[in-house]
């Protein structure tokens, strides 16, 4: 597919699986200098030592070519022979950390402690594995996504990983909020950007958390930007992953309207999938542009054409001259 050149800048919010398959997409189709993609920290944790920070890894290993496709996250053909000594000395493994993988975590946690700040990290470690677009962090502080479940509180991969999101989740915290101040590449990138895209991600384990840190939403809120979400629901289930069970523990409705009621004083337009065409009246009784399209990404073709349909649409909005070629 050629690649798409309206030469504005865009910034694209992003979790993990879901998000790094729509920054992919972008990725073909823009300049990579246009190109910023804000991640979500609040899943990152300490294992054996080292800071493993899983969606922003996964947007890296993606954005290079690297990811394991079959799972979506961690490096394609990587073995488990660390996992499996470490099982030798009685630790605990369930968090599947690839050899290759360890690598990267080594790298992250030697350079906190020389000091830099985990935003440099993540740019270094994605310049050394041939990233074009920026990563952004939206802080540099420690946050925590917490789940509380009938078992009381536990971490977000103790939920996610360990428990397989089995159990049902009853309320959803953040932890270090108070002290977290936002980056000021974060707030940089909000600021400049033309057009703001909330991925098909999950909008309460990774976008929210984006959005919580102090001055994100406000600046969000604020960009005159055009802003865009996009649903990771399909005929109210998630691709992959716990979004349509958790929008419903928590009171939301479990479908793509769930979706855009959350996102509804941030966006103008929702993209629904095709199969989802009978909400578009609800979606836009609540006063957001909806758009119907492909949304599910399986292949490099069908990312490419979600994130091309997105950019020539944006670009008719933008530009309203260019409209004719965007329909
Ligand atoms: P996580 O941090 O690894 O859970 O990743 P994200 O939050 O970025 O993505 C999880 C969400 O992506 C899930 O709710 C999925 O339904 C959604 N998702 C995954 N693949 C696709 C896809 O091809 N199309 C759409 N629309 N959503 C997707």
């Amino acid at each position: 597919m050629s690649s798409i050149q309206p030469g504005f800048k865009v910034l694209l919010l992003a979790g993990g699986v879901g998000g790094a398959k729509l920054a992919e997409g972008l990725a073909a189709c823009c300049l990579a200098d246009q190109l910023s993609i804000l991640g979500n920290v609040a899943d990152d944790q300490r294992f054996h030592g080292l800071w493993v920070s899983p969606d922003i890894d996964t947007l890296t290993y993606s954005l290079a070519g690297l990811i394991n496709r079959e799972q979506g996250w961690g490096l394609k053909g990587d073995t488990n022979a660390c996992l499996q000594a470490l099982q030798r000395l009685g630790q605990e493994t369930w968090m599947w950390l690839g050899d290759q993988d360890f690598a990267t975590h080594l790298v992250r946690t030697r350079l906190r402690e020389e000091g830099w700040r985990p935003t440099e990290i993540a740019q270094h470690l994605a310049q050394q594995l041939g990233v074009g677009p920026r990563i952004l962090l939206p802080t540099d502080d420690c946050i925590q996504t917490q789940v509380r479940t009938a078992q009381g509180w536990l971490g977000f991969q103790e939920y996610f990983v360990r428990e397989r999101c089995q159990p049902e989740v009853l309320e959803l915290a953040i932890r270090g909020l108070e002290q977290a101040r936002p980056t000021p590449e974060a707030l940089a990138a909000i600021a400049e950007a033309e057009l703001i895209i909330f991925a098909p991600s999950n909008p309460l384990l990774s976008i929210d958390p984006i959005l919580a840190v102090p001055g994100i939403r406000a600046a969000i809120s604020a960009s005159p930007a055009l802003k865009i979400a996009v649903s990771p629901l399909i005929s109210g289930k998630a691709v992959k992953g716990p979004a349509a069970n958790l929008l419903q523990s928590l009171g939301l409705r479990a479908d793509a309207m769930g979706v855009a009621e959350y996102y509804r004083d941030l966006v103008q337009v929702m993209v629904l999938d095709q199969a989802d065409a009978a909400l578009v009246p609800e979606v836009a009784g609540l006063g957001i542009i909806p758009w119907c399209l492909d949304t599910l990404m399986q292949d490099s073709a069908s990312k490419e054409r979600l994130a091309a349909s997105l950019l020539l649409r944006a670009d008719a909005c933008l530009n309203p001259v260019n409209l004719a070629q965007a329909i």
